[in-house]
């Protein structure tokens, strides 16, 4: 990688506030809810954050409905657009949030660097991130479970090939299978093939064929030709 790890890690704005309990993959494992020590660390440091005037309640409530609002149907529309013209692809890939802001009139602000995988017919992309959970949240909102889980984290690095497996994904032996994991300032959003068949889609019917983790790299976008 390109990215050394570092370990101050700095997420987009946000402290996990995570309630998804998907467990649409059995084998990988999910993580528990903070417990012990870490329930109390978070709540004395809201509290002094709080008490010290440096930030309120609510805009603690505030940044969590924020969250709460982002959902990948963002990042479904993202590539559509990508899969449908040319020129917003090539932007796209070139500067991802200010195309993205420029075309779809939003004004996306991070201090974080978004890069945006293209998958080839001989390339599938593949997003972690070994330390924790770093997640494109801007395009896809709350991460799943299973992103943050242990079992996934270690297992994509080592043995990706298994992993997609167990999400019932078959990538040819002939692709290379290549795993990015995030770093405290790097996100990644992986931009799937356009599946064949789908050449009189709209821009709508496309999207709905791109789901959250065909954008992490552990799913293909389907499409049964009638
Ligand atoms: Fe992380």
């Amino acid at each position: 990688m390109s990215h050394p790890k570092d370990h101050s890690h700095q997420h987009d704005g946000e402290h996990d506030h995570d309630h998804d309990h998907e467990h649409d993959h059995a084998p990988i494992e999910s993580p528990q809810e903070p417990t012990g020590t870490l329930r109390y660390l978070e709540q004395a440091l809201r509290e002094l954050l709080n008490e010290k005037g440096i930030i309120t309640a609510a805009q603690i409530a505030q940044q969590i409905d924020l969250q709460d609002s982002r959902t990948p149907a963002l990042g479904s529309k993202v590539v559509a657009r990508a899969w449908t013209n040319a020129e917003f692809k090539q932007a796209l890939l070139a500067n991802p949030l200010e195309a993205i802001n420029e075309t779809f009139g939003l004004t996306i602000t991070t201090p974080l660097e978004l890069v945006v995988l293209e998958n080839k017919p001989n390339l599938h992309n593949m997003v972690v991130c070994t330390l924790c959970s770093c997640y494109p949240r801007m395009l896809l909102g709350i991460p799943p479970a299973w992103y943050k889980s242990t079992d996934y984290r270690s297992r994509v690095v080592v043995e990706p090939r298994a992993v997609l497996r167990e999400f019932g994904t078959q990538v040819p032996i002939t692709t290379e299978v290549r795993v990015a994991d995030s770093t405290a300032d790097v996100r990644y959003l992986v931009l799937p093939l356009r599946p064949a068949g789908t050449e009189g889609f709209t821009e709508d019917q496309l999207a709905a064929l791109v789901t959250r983790d065909t954008m992490i790299g552990t799913a293909l976008p389907q499409f049964e030709q009638a």
